[in-house]
């Protein structure tokens, strides 16, 4: 589903972010990276969905031959490719469901999107998404009012709406208290589970890894140092 071969990534100001990264990520899994503050993990994440252009190596998503510099093939990458922030990244003026019908704005023409028109069948599959994480009663609610828990939900049914092949989750409950971390984490693995979607989340700790995670990759100054089965991964990953 997804190969790295030979990856590297150079930043701009000359800081190698990835060395020689050669991974396959099968269809299906729940991958779990695992590292330091500043280990390579959004780098690496990034580089999925063309967000971080890699320097040097060969990169394939399902039947995409990444190439940062095709602007086509990185749109035709990103309509396959749902990515969840830390941060959640919504437009938290407006209601959630508009948040989530922003997952549908690939099928939708902008001046349709700007003035709010969307097809019934997306406003379907939007509800359908919000339903998947449980929080389709707080479809008309604005986004800024619900808690970072939710809000975190309005992120994944943003991204479900988007019908995608591959989640990519950047640190998505490092923000949130230990609870609602367990809980979000549980949606990701429901969802991966139930819909087959190759999902693949940084954390800082393998703990949460343990619980809901096939795979582990553990990373170390850009390089993976670390690849096995979650049973096998000990506290040095
Ligand atoms: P992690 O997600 O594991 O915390 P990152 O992938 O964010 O790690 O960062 C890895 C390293 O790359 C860090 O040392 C970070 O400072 C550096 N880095 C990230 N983005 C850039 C950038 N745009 N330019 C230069 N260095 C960067
Ligand atoms: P996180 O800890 O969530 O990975 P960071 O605070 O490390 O986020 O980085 C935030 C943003 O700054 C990212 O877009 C990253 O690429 C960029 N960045 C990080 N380190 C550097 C750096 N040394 N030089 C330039 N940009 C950087």
């Amino acid at each position: 589903m997804i190969t790295f071969e030979n990856i590297d990534v150079v930043y701009p100001n000359g800081f190698k972010g990835l060395s020689n990264v050669n991974l396959q990520i099968n269809k299906g899994e729940f991958v779990a990276i695992v590292g330091l503050s500043g280990a390579g993990k959004s780098t690496l994440i990034r580089t999925v969905n063309g967000l971080v252009p890699f320097t040097s190596g060969t990169l394939t998503v399902g039947d995409v031959v990444v190439d940062p510099r095709s602007k086509a093939k990185l749109r035709r990458l990103r309509s396959r490719v749902g990515m969840i922030f830390q941060s959640f990244n919504l437009v938290t003026r407006v209601s959630v469901l508009n948040n989530v019908l922003v997952g549908r704005s690939a099928e939708t023409p902008t001046w349709r999107s700007l003035l709010g028109w969307y097809r019934a069948e997306d406003k379907e599959l939007a509800f359908q998404s919000l339903e998947r994480v449980g929080i389709v009663d707080k479809a008309y609610m604005r986004a800024a009012s619900l808690s970072g828990g939710q809000q975190q939900r309005v992120a994944i049914a943003r991204v479900l709406a988007q019908d995608p092949e591959v989640i990519l989750a950047d640190e998505p409950v490092a923000s949130l208290d230990p609870p609602t971390a367990h809980k979000v984490m549980r949606d990701l693995r429901r969802i991966q589970q139930e819909l087959g979607i190759t999902t693949i989340v940084n954390m800082h700790h393998l703990d949460l890894a343990r619980s809901y995670a096939d795979r582990v990759i553990g990373m170390r100054a850009g390089e993976v140092v670390f690849d096995g089965p979650v049973e096998e991964a000990t506290d040095e990953v």
